[in-house]
């Protein structure tokens, strides 16, 4: 994980861009920023900029080398287009993602965190949505290509990769992740799986045995 930084814009935010509601998040939303230059740093001062006239925030910021956070997780941000009492709005973190910079690099990035999002709250990839699906606007506009969202769905599948498989370059290989610790624990007693290499793939024919092992249990 990229360092992830706290600062939050005053409630006294002009354009009332922190309202202060109280929010018990459902979603994760994602955005970019619509802006090939700007940083993560240039977007957390803009909010605060006094030549920004404009009602909208969000709450965490993800370019190529660090996280910023602006709004509090259970307060609203207006970023979602839904209005002001639309679930995008109400219901849901704003995660905007940086166009400048090593775009591998951000996305990478904004995966690790969207991943930790979810996991702290015990979430899976389908509790994410696009700016898109509240408001129809083009947005993540950098995960849409020729009218298509392809992009997204890589996105998704990367965000998946981190919860299930992301421990694995730094976690032993021959110990479970633990997430999967009880499973695991639990098929070995069972006399189900032998006990050895946790993270490998599972091949067709070894399904085939697990399968026979079950069914013959009973
Ligand atoms: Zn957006």
């Amino acid at each position: 994980m990229v360092p992830y930084i706290v600062d939050h814009i005053p409630k006294t935010t002009p354009y009332n861009r922190r309202p202060g509601y109280s929010m018990t998040p459902e979603y994760i939303t994602i955005h970019s920023t619509g802006n090939p230059t700007s940083t993560a740093r240039n977007e957390r001062a803009w909010l605060t900029n006094p030549n920004n006239n404009v009602t909208a925030s969000w709450h965490i910021v993800v370019d190529e080398k660090e996280a910023i956070e602006a709004i509090p997780l259970n307060e609203v941000a207006w970023h979602a287009g839904d209005g002001g009492n639309g679930t995008g709005n109400r219901k849901s973190i704003g995660i905007e993602i940086c166009e400048s910079g090593d775009r591998q690099k951000t996305l990478q990035n904004a995966a690790e965190l969207v991943a930790k999002l979810l996991k702290e709250r015990g979430w899976g990839v389908d509790k994410l949505r696009r700016h898109y699906d509240w408001s129809g606007k083009i947005c993540p506009r950098i995960f849409h290509d020729n009218g298509k969202w392809t992009g997204w769905k890589q996105f998704k599948e990367a965000v998946q990769k981190e919860l299930f498989g992301g421990d694995n370059m730094t976690q032993d290989k021959n110990q479970p992740s633990d997430w999967a610790k009880e499973a695991w624990e639990w098929a070995k007693q069972q006399g189900l799986l032998d006990g050895t290499r946790p993270k490998d793939n599972l091949t067709r024919q070894e399904l085939a045995v697990v399968l026979k092992r079950l069914a013959e249990k009973k």
